[in-house]
Order: structure tokens, then C-alpha cells, then sequence
């Protein structure tokens, strides 16, 4: 009987006929008054599970969501449909506040959308409890977990709210996550007694795909040459996009690219432009594809490895959103596995991390008792000198601290230098020997330079050059003057903006158990992840393992399952005669470059 009302503002707001997957499910035991939690998979339309209810029911329905883009776009959807949402950006006056809570009760509004640090607000607390909730929706509610890969302090705030309102039910929406984090969530939100209800993280039209190679740029041409229709590439660092979609537009394709450091304006035109189906392919950073629901997306490359397979699954689920096959292509090579096998051991001990603490307020003067509100900017390269602390470790202690919540750190838009060979080995000769030979070094290691501005890491290259960070930085500032190549030196960009005053040494203090199970979780997250780079099992049930659930039968179509382990001779001297070398041809076949041995 309640079903059959949702359908019916199903019909009338969204013109569907029925519900999908599991979401009648979620939305009875949500309108039948029981704390819910629903995991779905990215594209498993989860905000309906919320819009319907909150429709359904009297009151007002608080939405908590981490993103400021993921909330907007979620509004504009309702605003769309012309159902009243507000959303609370910015700060308030107590006047304001005042306001915009009579707005929300006189103005018929049924949606409010807000940010988790908003409840550690006590007078906006009080308003709300005036407000008539009728339901609580947390979205990306795995960000309350410490165990999950994307923990945010400020979700604790969702305890000041279950104090508020105990009465409540509360719907917690999330995709894909691992046990523990299941249990965590639960427990977490207060809500023990929830009933869960899980989709399915097997997609079937998700084609998973991994290729080794040691030369990526090549093979994304190739690999792009085959390809059809629109899709994404996913790498790591803002200037890789940057270089990545220079290098393919001089190929002959047409990408454009996106990230972070962006200003609005050029972020919305970018993506607008790939909505639209203007330009096919986009170069993106992570920042990209929240909220995105484009139906037509048929592949999706990942250039680095991602970190997590959280991460990873829920970038290729931006592929075949329409129901069409679609392609997910992984390339890696033994770059990507030094880089997360380093990750595990650089891993910090809590005494370090509270002394980098007070070396940090005390490098910018930070007194005992006071800095809140405060934000400096500085060099991460001369901050990393000055601490005698590599550059990426650096990075982890400053993220780590971030989490405890005492800062927030912005980071620059110029995080690494870069590098671009304005001349070739030719014209080095006349050069003093030195220079002469680290140009050459750097052009072995960096080669991709002598055609895009390219990101070098200084701390990497500097021992094999026999000089410091910093000398290195020097010189080869030396060399952009004398117009023998073009050097971006790292910018004074990034920021630490103090959350908390300074807390005395006896006091602060990281718990063990903080720090601990920050450590065991990345460190069980790139195991997985290295485990999927090296597994030979159907990929689709590496995945439903690693989110705890039952393997289904292998998929018969991922890299693994069609992995050819006895090429035909016959195809590889045809391949050979047409002038592909050894690593097109393992490419090419999916077969291991071993198997190629025999030819
Ligand atoms: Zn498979």
C-alpha cells in the first residue's frame, strides 16, 4: 500500500512506471518508519531512494552530503522536477539563519541539503529541531567510517543530529563497501538495528580490462585508435591530464581536459562540452564524474592505477550507465606497483606525526593556545627541506593531521615542478660536462618532456644527479634561463588553514588506535589493489570479493578470463611481418609477454 504511493510520485515526478533494483525495497522499509541502509552500486539511482520518501512524508527530509558539487547538482535535479530544496552554503548570521529556517517552514520546502561541519553549529541545531524532520538521508554515508578509504572528520557531526532527533528514521545511502565498513557504518550512525539492503556490485555490461605496459603512451594511442565513441581517462596529477590530452590532440584525436585547478567557469565549459558529446574524449583527475550520470560513456582508461578498488570500481561505473557494453581499460606497469608498494612502508608511527605537528606550528609561528582560523601558504619543497622530511611523507603526516582535525590543507595547483626540453641531446655538446650530462639523464628519465610540460619529482632525480632538491631546483633554473628548456618551479601555492588552536605537547596526543587502523586500512587497501593488478582470477570476482560478497560465476569477458596464455604462431610472425613489436603484440592478444618467449 505505501509502495503503491511512492510509484505513484515516482510517475508524477519522474515519469518512470516502476522502481529499480532495490530501491521499492529501500523505500518501504524507509516510509514504514525502520532506519535503512542501502548500499548500490554507482549508477543504482540512490537519490531517488531518498526523494521519493521525502516526498511521501510530511515534514522535511535533512540531506547530509560531502560534496558541495554532489549537493548541487542533486538540488538542481529537484528543481528540475519543481520540488522546493534549499540548500545552506556559505555563513550564516544568527540573523540569516533566522531567515532562511522561516523560509524553509513557510516556503514549502521538502528537501534541506547541508554539510556535515554545519552540526557542530549549536543555534543551527536549534533551528533545525523547529524545523519538522521527518527523515534523515546521509549520503556517501561511508565517509563516517574511519576503516573506509574517504573518512571525513566532520561526518562524526551526524551524532550531534541522532542526538537531536533519536525519533527519526535515518537512511544511509552509499555505494559498494567492504564488511567492515558495513559494520562501522552502523554502528557509527547509532542505527544497529538498520535493515540493510545491498545491491549487487557485479555489472555486466562493465567489460574490466588490465593491461602491462611498459610504454603507456603509445599504447593509449593504439588503444584509443580502436576505440569508438565517448569516454574517460583517468590519471592521477592535475599536469598529467594537462599533458596527456596535449599529446593525444596532437595525435589526431580531440580530448579536452579536467581538474581541480580549474576556475568554475572553465570546469563547467569543459564538461559541458563532453556532455554534449562536443568533444569524446576527457582527461580527468578523480575531481571529475561526481554526479555525472552521462548514459552513452563506452569506455573508461585509467592511465595510473587508483589507490583503492573503491576508487577504481566506481570510475569505470561511469561507463555503460546506458546498459551498452562498455569497456574499462587499467595500464600499469612496475612504476605503478614501486608506487603503491611504497605507499605501505612509508607509513608513519604516531610519534612522529605529533612532533611534525609541532615543528609545523612552530615553523610558522604558531603560539600555544591560539592559531584557529589562522592559513599560512608556503613551498612544500622548501617546508620538506626545512623539516628534513620527504616530500610524500611529508604529504601523509599533513593528510593524517587533517583527519585528526586541526587543519585543512589546501593543496597547490603547481604541487610538482615541471619540466619541457626546448632542445635536443644535439645541441648540448658545447656544454660544461656536467650540465651536458644531466641533461641527458633527465631526458632519459623524463623523455616524454621533450614534447609536453611534464612533472619531474626533484627529491626522485635529484640523488641519481649528485645533487640536493634544492640544487637541483637551482639549476635547473639556470638551464630555463639559458633557453635550454623550460622549467615551472613548484609555487608557493599551497595552505594549511588551522581548524584548532594550537594544543599543547602534553596534551596532543594521536591515539594509537587512530593512527593504527589508518595504517591497517591503507595498508589493506593497496594490498588489494596490488592483488588485483597481479590476480589471474575473473576481475568481476575480485571485486565481489573484496566487498565481501559471494563471487558469482567468472565473467568470461574481463582480461583475465579471455587472458591467452598460447598465442597462435601464426598471428604473432603475421603480427610480427606487419612491423608490431613485442609489447603491441602482448598487448594486442591479452597474452603474458612470456607467452611470447616461444616466438
Ligand atoms: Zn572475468
Amino acid at each position: 500500500m505505501i509502495l503503491q504511493q511512492a510509484k505513484e510520485i515516482l510517475k508524477q515526478y519522474w515519469g518512470y512506471p516502476d522502481f529499480r533494483g532495490l530501491q521499492g525495497d529501500i523505500i518501504s522499509s524507509v516510509l514504514s518508519g525502520k532506519h535503512t541502509i542501502g548500499l548500490l552500486p554507482t549508477g543504482g539511482g540512490k537519490s531517488i531512494c531518498y526523494q521519493v520518501p521525502g516526498l511521501a512524508l510530511d515534514g522535511i527530509t535533512i540531506v547530509i552530503s560531502p560534496l558541495l558539487a554532489l549537493m548541487q547538482d542533486q538540488l538542481q535535479g529537484l528543481t528540475k522536477r519543481n520540488i522546493k530544496a534549499y540548500q545552506f552554503t556559505g555563513s550564516y548570521s544568527p540573523r540569516q539563519l533566522d531567515e532562511a529556517f522561516r523560509n524553509i517552514k513557510y516556503g514549502g520546502y521538502k528537501f534541506v541539503f547541508l554539510a556535515p561541519e554545519r552540526l557542530s553549529n549549536t543555534l543551527f541545531l536549534e533551528y533545525l529541531e523547529n524545523a519538522e524532520v521527518s527523515l534523515i538521508a546521509i549520503d556517501e554515508a561511508h565517509c563516517i567510517s574511519q576503516w573506509g578509504f574517504d573518512f571525513r572528520p566532520s561526518y562524526l557531526n551526524v551524532h550531534l543530529l541522532r542526538e537531536q532527533f533519536p525519533n527519526i528514521p535515518v537512511l544511509a545511502l552509499t555505494a559498494s563497501a567492504t564488511d567492515r565498513v558495513k559494520k562501522d557504518l552502523a554502528e557509527q550512525l547509532q542505527i544497529p538495528d538498520a535493515t540493510m539492503y545491498e545491491g549487487s556490485v557485479r555489472r555486466n555490461n562493465l567489460q574490466l580490462e588490465k593491461r602491462l605496459t611498459p610504454n603507456k603512451d603509445k599504447q593509449l594511442l593504439r588503444l584509443l585508435g580502436r576505440l569508438t565513441g565517448t569516454g574517460i581517462i583517468y590519471a592521477k596529477t592535475r599536469s598529467s591530464c594537462e599533458s596527456i590530452s596535449h599529446y593525444i590532440n596532437e595525435n589526431g584525436l580531440h580530448s579536452t581536459f579536467f581538474h581541480a585547478g580549474l576556475d568554475l567557469k572553465e570546469k563547467n565549459e569543459r564538461q559541458e562540452r563532453w556532455l554534449d558529446n562536443k568533444v569524446p574524449i576527457i582527461v580527468s583527475t578523480t575531481a571529475f564524474g561526481m554526479g555525472i550520470d552521462k548514459a552513452d560513456v563506452m569506455w573508461v582508461i585509467h592511465w595510473d592505477t587508483p589507490d583503492t578498488i573503491e576508487g577504481y570500481y566506481q570510475e569505470v561505473g561511469r561507463g555503460g550507465r546506458g546498459g551498452q557494453l562498455s569497456q574499462a581499460y587499467l595500464l600499469y606497469n612496475q612504476q605503478d606497483f614501486a608506487r603503491i608498494s611504497k605507499g605501505i612502508t612509508d607509513l608513519p608511527k604516531p610519534e612522529e606525526v605529533e612532533a611534525i605537528y609541532h615543528k609545523i606550528c612552530s615553523h610558522f609561528q604558531i603560539a600555544m593556545g591560539a592559531g584557529q582560523d589562522h592559513q599560512v601558504k608556503f613551498s612544500l619543497v622548501d617546508l620538506a627541506a626545512k623539516l628534513q622530511t620527504p616530500i610524500p611523507q611529508l604529504l601523509t603526516y599533513i593528510k593524517l593531521l587533517q583527519q585528526r582535525g586541526v587543519w585543512q590543507f589546501i593543496e597547490s595547483n603547481q604541487l610538482y615542478p615541471e619540466l619541457l626540453f626546448l632542445t635536443s641531446p644535439e645541441h648540448w655538446s658545447g656544454l660544461p660536462e656536467e650540465d651536458q650530462q644531466c641533461l641527458i639523464q633527465l631526458f632519459r628519465v623524463y623523455s616524454r618532456a621533450s614534447q609536453h610540460s611534464t612533472r619531474i619529482q626533484l627529491d626522485a632525480v635529484a640523488p641519481m644527479l649528485h645533487k640536493t632538491s634544492k640544487g637541483l631546483d637551482q639549476w635547473l633554473q639556470r638551464m630555463h634561463q639559458k633557453g635550454l628548456i623550460q622549467y615551472k618551479a613548484e609555487q608557493n601555492q599551497c595552505a594549511l588553514l588551522f581548524l584548532e588552536n594550537r594544543i599543547d605537547k602534553r596534551y596532543f596526543k594521536l591515539s594509537k588506535s587512530f593512527v593504527e587502523s589508518w595504517i591497517t586500512s591503507k595498508k589493506e587497501r593497496s594490498q588489494a589493489i596490488l592483488n588485483f593488478l597481479a590476480s589471474e582470477e575473473c576481475l568481476a570476482k575480485v571485486v565481489e570479493n573484496y566487498f565481501g560478497q559471494k563471487p558469482g560465476e567468472a565473467c568470461g569477458i574481463c582480461s583475465n578470463c579471455t587472458l591467452n596464455h598460447y598465442p597462435d604462431g601464426e598471428s604473432v610472425q603475421a603480427m610480427l611481418n606487419d612491423g608490431l613489436s613485442f609489447d603491441d603484440i602482448w598487448f594486442d592478444l591479452n597474452c603474458p609477454p612470456d607467452a611470447l618467449r616461444q616466438h
